[in-house]
């Protein structure tokens, strides 16, 4: 291709500028000549002399444009193989660093200069090849975390069921309520991933419409409500009736019962568990606060990263996926909302979302 662009090219400008050089010389020889032979009509009686003025005027004006028309032609080849391999080399560059991507090797980029349609061209093309490199390490990296995620309880599952089969342990009740447990825990995970696979997709939308956010806090609160009476942990909560939010109802809740969710399982029995939402300029703040067990400062940066769990002695099989907050932070984004947490008492989560009001 390097080759057939760049003598093609070539040929187009090397082409021009020679039609232009012979249509502008015989141009000039004919009219030179017109004149001359007008001349010598209106001039008939004119000597010997005249005819041999018209011989050496035609022999100069004929050598000096064959010399004018080869030192351009060299001049147009020179100017046309430069100037075509001038447009052709960042073409062909492209062509060659687009061929290593679709080979796999992303880290390749376009060597960029000037400020041109061409630059701009390869400026696309180095964030294509960012965006595909970028992804491609969240693959690789999403797919660890999962292997890794799933390598123990499911060996701890085949040993059980290893000693079940083997009659080293006795199916009790208890022990096969136990593996159920663990399979339902996997069971979660893998619906969990599924949503936030769904949710970084390009595909993904929220259903938006205005909402009564009291409505969404008690519809959240109904949801745990028998699991907070269980544990004996009180649950409160304090919100205008006449705050709306434009949202999507049924991710609101999620993002409530997600939270609540965790603060009643960080929270000893007898704590206390709050959710107040309160209008600010242009948005609504809402914090959900517990007497819990707190974040550590260290670990508060990275909670809401994929499969990070605070408590590193906590077993995976009480504990949840690590990916709750995950899923709550992308919600949070997704509204043009904002979330971070806070160590106090216990620990408190603050989402401002933006009022939109319609
Ligand atoms: P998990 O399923 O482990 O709870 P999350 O993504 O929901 O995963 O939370 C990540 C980590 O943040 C938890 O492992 C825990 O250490 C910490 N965390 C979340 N909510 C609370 C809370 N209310 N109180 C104390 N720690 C919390």
């Amino acid at each position: 291709m390097n080759k057939r662009l760049h003598v093609r090219l070539a040929f187009i400008i090397i082409g021009t500028a020679v039609c232009i050089l012979l249509i502008s010389t015989i141009s000039v020889i004919l009219a030179t000549h017109y004149h001359i032979s007008m001349f010598l009509d209106q001039a008939a009686d004119m000597n010997h002399a005249m005819s041999q003025l018209d011989h050496h005027l035609e022999q100069a004006l004929v050598q000096s444009i064959i010399w004018m028309f080869a030192g351009s032609i060299i001049l147009a080849i020179l100017i046309g193989i430069f100037v075509a391999k001038r447009i052709s080399k960042p073409l062909v560059d492209m062509k060659q660093v687009a061929e290593q991507m679709s080979s796999g090797q992303l880290d390749v980029r376009v060597s960029i200069g000037g400020t041109d349609e061409l630059a701009e061209l390869g400026a696309s093309l180095n964030e294509l090849a960012e965006q595909l490199h970028r992804q491609e390490q969240l693959r690789i990296t999403m797919t660890e975390d999962i292997a890794h995620e799933l390598r123990t309880p499911l060996a701890t599952l085949k040993s059980h069921m290893r000693a079940f089969e083997d009659g080293i342990w006795e199916p009790t009740p208890e022990r096969l309520h136990s593996c159920y447990e663990e399979i339902e825990r996997l069971t979660g995970m893998v619906a969990e991933l599924e949503d936030l696979t769904h949710m970084e997709s390009p595909a993904f939308q929220l259903v938006r419409q205005e909402e009564q956010l009291v409505s969404m806090i008690e519809q959240g609160i109904g949801l745990l409500s028998a699991a907070y009476l269980e544990k004996q942990v009180e649950l409160s909560y304090k919100c205008s009736p006449d705050i709306r939010i434009i949202a999507d109802r049924n991710r609101i809740i999620q993002i409530l019962v997600n939270l609540l969710a965790n603060a009643l399982k960080y929270t000893p029995v007898n704590g206390r568990v709050s959710i107040e939402a309160v209008k600010e300029h242009n948005a609504v703040h809402i914090t959900v606060q517990d007497t819990g067990s707190g974040i550590d400062e260290e670990d508060l940066p990275h909670i809401f990263n994929r499969f990070y769990r605070g408590d590193k002695s906590r077993n995976r099989s009480t504990g949840g996926s690590g990916l709750g907050l995950t899923i709550v932070k992308k919600l949070v984004d997704a509204h043009g909302g904002r979330i971070w947490a806070e160590r106090r008492q216990g620990t408190v989560f603050h989402i401002q979302l933006p009022k939109q009001e319609a």
